[in-house]
């Protein structure tokens, strides 16, 4: 699993950049997401999806209110940090795919790594990118998980 998700980086964050203070989900969600696919291919996705489920659960009973989306600072001594960041994070990609389909967002993801390759991207380009992927529902799914509430 760690080493699924630190080869993903050679896309988020070694080929698109992003603030990991201000906006650590960009790279962290992003390569723990996608690390997911490896996993799927390995026959181990039943596996890390009840991972990721218990440490998401796990972090928000450490920082109630706390979104994927948050800043560093946002999670003191890095409480709850990996399970709301890394795994909610990658939930909420899964809940992308849910509603979009997987071809459909691995399209959107592969605009944005040609847009932003080699550059810096925020949070909100990426957001961007999927809404205009993924319509309606991926509209509702990312407000949705900005509220703090999983649709
Ligand atoms: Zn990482």
């Amino acid at each position: 699993m760690i080493f699924a998700h630190e080869v993903a980086h050679q896309w988020w964050y070694a080929q698109v950049g992003n603030d990991q203070v201000r906006e650590p989900w960009v790279d962290e969600a992003l390569a723990t997401y996608t690390s997911g696919l490896a996993m799927d291919g390995w026959g181990m996705f039943d596996e890390l999806r009840a991972y990721w489920e218990r440490s998401y659960e796990l972090g928000r009973s450490r920082v109630p209110g706390a979104t994927p989306f948050d800043p560093v600072w946002a999670f003191p001594e890095g409480r709850g940090y990996g399970g709301i960041v890394y795994s909610g994070g990658a939930l909420f990609f899964l809940d992308l795919e849910g509603t979009m389909g997987r071809a459909p967002l691995l399209r959107a993801l592969r605009r944005y790594l040609g847009e932003y390759r080699w550059g810096i991207a925020t949070g909100a380009e990426l957001l961007g990118i999927l809404r205009d992927a993924g319509g309606a529902g991926a509209k509702e799914v990312i407000e949705g998980w900005r509220r703090g509430a999983r649709p």
